[in-house]
């Protein structure tokens, strides 16, 4: 699902309910939190914002919710690294790059990478796969124009 601007949460009910999973208080904050925040957060990101607001929610808490909303396929995994996993509240046909310098995560869509649409193709089409995923690493944006700055300022 695309969630689109502040999600409420009444929709964030909605939508754990038409995921078959129960809207306890915690998976409602856990849930609600991604759905407002799409910067692809860690667990560890999670557990640090919502900690303070929802005492009851302790690290395991949010590692076996998070777990949960994976396999119900309410979120998305992104095991781009060994050590860490980050979390998506968009399930829709996407792929990721992380900024080497800032270590953002960003969105890439299928008007961008034409390949995602030929990758959606085989995995619904080859019983040997249920999904896949892609990621790129490099320099954004933002970052790539700083360094430019950088550069020029040097030589005034
Ligand atoms: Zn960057
Ligand atoms: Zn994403």
């Amino acid at each position: 699902m695309i969630f689109s601007d502040k999600v409420s949460k009444t929709k964030v009910e909605e939508y754990l309910r038409a995921h078959n999973i129960r809207p306890s208080i915690q998976r409602m904050a856990v849930m609600e939190y991604l759905a407002n925040h799409r910067t692809h957060p860690s667990i560890n990101d999670i557990y640090r914002a919502l900690h303070p607001t929802v005492s009851t929610l302790s690290r395991t808490t949010v590692y076996n919710t998070l777990h949960l909303l994976a396999e119900a396929k309410a979120v998305k995994e992104l095991s781009m690294e060994d050590n860490v996993c980050y979390y998506d509240a968009d399930t829709s046909n996407h792929a990721h790059y992380k900024c080497r310098q800032c270590c953002k995560i960003y969105d890439l869509f299928e008007t961008e990478i034409p390949l995602l649409a030929e990758i959606k193709k085989l995995v619904e089409n080859d019983s040997r796969f249920d999904s896949a995923d892609l990621y790129f690493r490099g320099i954004c944006p933002k970052c790539a124009e700083k360094e430019e700055r950088k550069k020029k300022q040097k030589f005034i």
